[in-house]
């Protein structure tokens, strides 16, 4: 049994009612039991401007799934949500769910379609508030603390995601 943490992102159709339905979907997982989610948060979009802020939360999960089969069951929920890949190439665009894996235990994973922990953990701030929020101790892979990180991270307008 693994502690897993999933960074969610939507900034399409409803955002709430997005991130409501892919916590639930996480939560009917096989082998996996939900164990918290972060508030949610509005920030304003990475890429390209002129698209609406996302509404972003964190989910951790306690699994017995596989990192690769986590990922599949993770890009299918994605798909059951009306997510549509305009370009291959083209990431960062407005999108109505984004179900990313930041941690995975303590593992390091580096394979094309798999990295663990995610690129963006140290430098978003949507990730790294939501992540302290959940545990104001959590040490990543690599020892650093998250109390260090998050000094680092200016909050670029993140707010509570109120409607
Ligand atoms: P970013 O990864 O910068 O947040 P994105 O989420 O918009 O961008 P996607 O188009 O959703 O990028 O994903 C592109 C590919 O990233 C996926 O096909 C997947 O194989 C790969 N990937 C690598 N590491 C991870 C991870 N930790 N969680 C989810 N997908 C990952
Ligand atoms: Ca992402
Ligand atoms: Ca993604």
């Amino acid at each position: 049994m693994e502690r897993v943490w999933i960074g969610i992102g939507s900034n399409m159709l409803d955002p709430k009612k997005q991130v409501d339905q892919s916590i639930w979907c996480l939560s009917a997982l096989p082998m996996t039991k939900l164990i918290a989610f972060s508030s949610y948060y509005r920030s304003r979009p990475l890429g390209k401007k002129n698209q609406p802020d996302f509404l972003n939360a964190i989910v951790i999960l306690d699994t017995d799934l596989s990192p690769q089969v986590l990922l599949n069951y993770l890009q299918y929920i994605e798909k059951k949500q009306g997510r549509i890949r305009l370009r291959d190439d083209c990431v960062w665009q407005s999108r109505t769910l984004d179900l990313d894996i930041l941690l995975f235990g303590k593992h390091i994973i580096c394979i094309p379609e798999l990295i663990i922990p995610h690129h963006g953990i140290f430098n978003r701030e949507f990730v790294i508030y939501p992540l302290i929020e959940l545990n104001d101790r959590l040490v990543f892979p690599n020892g650093k603390i998250i109390t260090d990180i998050v000094r680092t991270v200016p909050r670029n307008g993140l707010d509570l995601w109120k409607s």
